[in-house]
């Protein structure tokens, strides 16, 4: 293997001897000349012992391993890696005509850091968050076609703004294969939607949510559900699907609440049980009346993006969930989210606290939420969570 090198601090493999994925610059003690962002290297200790293989960056992770063994990242090692994805997917039994959208590589919890692939029918969508995927692509594309065979007819490439901004790498959205008969009306948990990777946001559809929403259409029966950044009306249709009285979803983007009036026609044709509205929550939250809805979701963006934003995005998450616990009906359900990585579990949960203690009202966890298992958590990188719920019972 002659790829260039990195060689740590003494000392510094520990994290790495443990299978942590990322090299931080402290703990590099010297690397090789001419080394350019994007470009595979190899890792030793300060006796020259290899214990990694990874793609090189700028900043604070200098290294992202792909291996800890002494491999070369070709083609054949793509396979490995997607087709170690796949078959756990098939495994836990997500593949399935009535769900043919799930997360199939999920960065360093499918041991692929940087790189995110999402599955809606027969189309991938690819989305590359380091220099050393994006330049990959097109390798990563030939595994993916060899993986998947007959079941792939697309592959989307959408990295425009998930690379580094300083890279400039020029990187454009567009089919890296396929791309003319597309079928964007796909499935979850048996009901329809429009795969929108090309205007959606992320990959098109939150895909995270899956579990979640079969959980609050359990909770629907004969409710009054509120919605609360909605986006493309995931949490919506599940709603109706489990008998809600009626179901109102709200986003910001107007873009957004067209998609999600589309969704919900796909699956119930004209139903006046749904109305959508094109609001700012605080507003919405601020004009609703006291006890108008006794199911209320709140999804909102990510508050906190990295660690220094971590205390205003908690007081964000305590000032949202306040006046939901304020206005909800007696005995109403709040479904409320975080899916900021920086804030943890607990923090959050501390902010919810806040929220409910200043409405003094009396409030029961009945479940603590999280990602579904096509977004698994590598155990030896406790960062790949970042998903976190909590279901409320409000008297
Ligand atoms: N619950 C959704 C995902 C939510 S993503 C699902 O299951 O698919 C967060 C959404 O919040 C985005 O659609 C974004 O447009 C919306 N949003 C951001 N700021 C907002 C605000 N101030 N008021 C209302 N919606 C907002």
């Amino acid at each position: 293997m002659d790829y260039k090198k990195i060689i740590l601090k003494p000392k510094k493999d520990e994290s790495l001897r443990r299978f942590h994925p990322w090299v931080f610059s402290g703990a590099v003690q010297r690397k090789d000349a001419n080394l350019e962002e994007g470009a595979i290297v190899t890792v030793h200790t300060s006796d020259g012992e290899f214990i990694a293989v990874g793609h090189y960056q700028i900043g604070s992770i200098e290294v992202r391993v792909l291996s800890f063994e002494e491999t070369i990242i070709d083609g054949a090692f793509w396979e490995k890696r997607l087709t170690a994805a796949y078959e756990m997917r098939k495994a836990i039994g997500l593949i399935r005509p009535d769900n043919n959208t799930y997360r199939l590589v999920h960065g360093e919890g499918d041991n692929l850091p940087g790189l995110i692939i999402d599955i809606y029918g027969d189309t991938a969508v690819m989305q590359s968050h380091s220099v050393g995927m994006h330049e990959s692509r097109e390798a990563i594309c030939e595994a993916l076609k060899t993986v998947m065979g007959e079941s792939l007819r697309n592959i989307y490439y959408k990295s425009e703004t998930t690379l580094p901004y300083k890279a400039e790498l020029g990187a454009e959205n567009g089919y890296l294969y396929g791309g003319r008969e597309v079928d964007n009306i796909v499935t979850e948990n048996g009901l329809k939607f429009h795969g929108d990777w090309l205007k959606g946001q992320k990959t098109g559809f939150f895909v995270d949510q899956r579990d979640n929403r079969s959980l609050l259409e359990k909770y629907s029966d004969g409710r009054t559900v509120l919605n609360m950044f909605c986006y493309t009306g995931g949490f919506s249709f599940y709603a109706m699907r489990g008998g809600a009285k009626s179901v109102h979803s709200v986003d910001s983007s107007s873009k957004a609440i067209v998609m999600a009036e589309e969704n919900v026609k796909l699956n119930f044709a004209e139903d006046p049980r749904h109305k959508a509205f094109a609001e700012d929550a605080f507003k919405f939250l601020r004009d609703m009346e006291h006890g108008q809805y006794d199911l209320i979701v709140l999804d909102p963006p990510a508050f906190a993006k990295h660690r220094g934003a971590i205390k205003n995005a908690l007081q964000g998450y305590k000032r949202l969930n306040a006046v939901a616990f304020e206005k909800i009906a007696k005995g109403g359900i709040l479904f409320t989210f975080s899916c900021s990585q920086a804030i943890t579990k607990d923090m959050f949960r501390l902010a919810v606290f806040s929220a409910a203690a200043q409405s003094g009202r009396s409030v029961r966890i009945l479940h603590q939420l999280t990602q579904p298992a096509d977004h698994p958590v590598n155990i030896y990188h406790p960062e790949g969570e970042y998903l976190k719920g909590l279901v409320l019972y409000v008297e």
